[in-house]
């Protein structure tokens, strides 16, 4: 007789707690996502902080994937709305989410940010949007463009990506995140005074970084309880600082087997009602120096999945031993 599992059934087949599982059980069917790159720039990018960017950051603003819909120059751009219905027919009839990815997209003049937000908002496609961003890009300014948003598109979702990748400042200093820790807990706790839900994205494998350093953010990130949590494996990119550190072998990258054991403990200690949105990553291939065994990535989710079974884990099951 087959066992119980011990997560419910809402998590369809997989042992944590998937962006797909809850939005199946939100909308009903498979929602896809759409990555919009709105020409912003970033602080850390544009001389504020400095003009290096993060130092893994490609020039894409990580967003290499993205359909370019406006400028702050020109406003949208007048094919913007056929570029996004071009993404639309490879999914007849399936909702997406507008995921602003590229660069810092909240770091604007805020007519232009309610211009670009509402191009996606207004489209019946689109059942909500995913705003990436910095936490010290969130002013009081951005929170009631956000509000106001939410009372004009009542049927729909709008959420916030904060990219705090480590807890540790040791670590934030040489990735040059360039805001502390305590920025982001009180950015953090702004979004969700106002009951915006909040996906926090972790880099795994961060030069420095121990397991138990790793494990430290991930349990910090579990006392917040956000919405959303993106677990992404650290990518070396070409025309990066990270790619010249990497080739003066200062660090290795991890292994499959690393990773899988490491984003596994990190899902065990993830406290389950927090939405698992990333599990890997997917760096641009043609500039991807390494993890080129990343690039499988049907390859790294069977093994995790595989892995979580075969060792009777799941999402949160570390919280349940204590
Ligand atoms: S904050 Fe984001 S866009 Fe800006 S440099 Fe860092 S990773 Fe790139």
């Amino acid at each position: 007789m087959a066992n119980k599992i011990p997560y419910p059934d809402f998590w369809l087949d997989k042992p944590y707690y998937s962006l797909n599982a809850y939005l199946r059980k939100q909308y009903g069917q498979k929602v896809y996502k759409l990555s919009l790159d709105a020409s912003l720039s970033c602080p850390n990018r544009d001389g504020t902080l400095d003009t290096r960017g993060c130092i893994f950051c490609s020039s894409g603003g990580s967003g290499d994937f993205s359909i370019k819909i406006a400028s702050p120059s020109t406003g949208l751009f007048p094919e913007a709305f056929s570029l996004m219905e071009q993404a639309f027919s490879k999914h007849p009839g399936s909702p997406f989410i507008g995921y602003f990815q590229a660069f810092t997209n909240t770091y604007g003049d805020i007519r232009y940010l309610e211009e670009i937000y509402s191009a996606a908002l207004k489209l019946p496609q689109i059942i909500g949007i995913s705003i990436g961003t910095r936490p010290d890009c969130i002013s009081q300014e951005i929170l009631d463009l956000l509000q106001q948003l939410r009372l004009q598109y009542p049927d729909k979702f709008i959420w916030v990506e904060l990219g705090l990748q480590t807890m540790h400042e040791d670590t934030a200093l040489y990735i040059r995140r360039g805001y502390d820790l305590s920025c982001f807990q009180e950015r953090y706790e702004l979004l969700s005074g106002h009951d915006i839900p909040v996906i926090i994205h972790i880099i795994l494998g961060l030069p420095g970084e121990s397991t138990e350093k790793i494990l430290q953010t991930i349990q910090y990130i579990s006392t917040l309880h956000p919405f959303g949590v993106k677990l992404q494996l650290l990518h070396v990119l070409e025309h990066t600082d990270l790619a010249e550190d990497f080739r003066q072998e200062k660090f290795q990258v991890l292994s499959l087997e690393e990773y899988i054991s490491l984003v596994s403990r990190c899902i065990c200690y993830l406290s389950p009602d927090i939405v698992i949105h990333r599990v890997t990553g997917d760096g641009p291939k043609n500039i991807t120096l390494a993890p080129k065994w990343s690039f499988d990535k049907k390859r790294v989710l069977n093994t995790l999945h595989k892995y979580l079974r075969d060792n009777a884990l799941f999402q949160g099951c570390t919280l349940y031993q204590r």
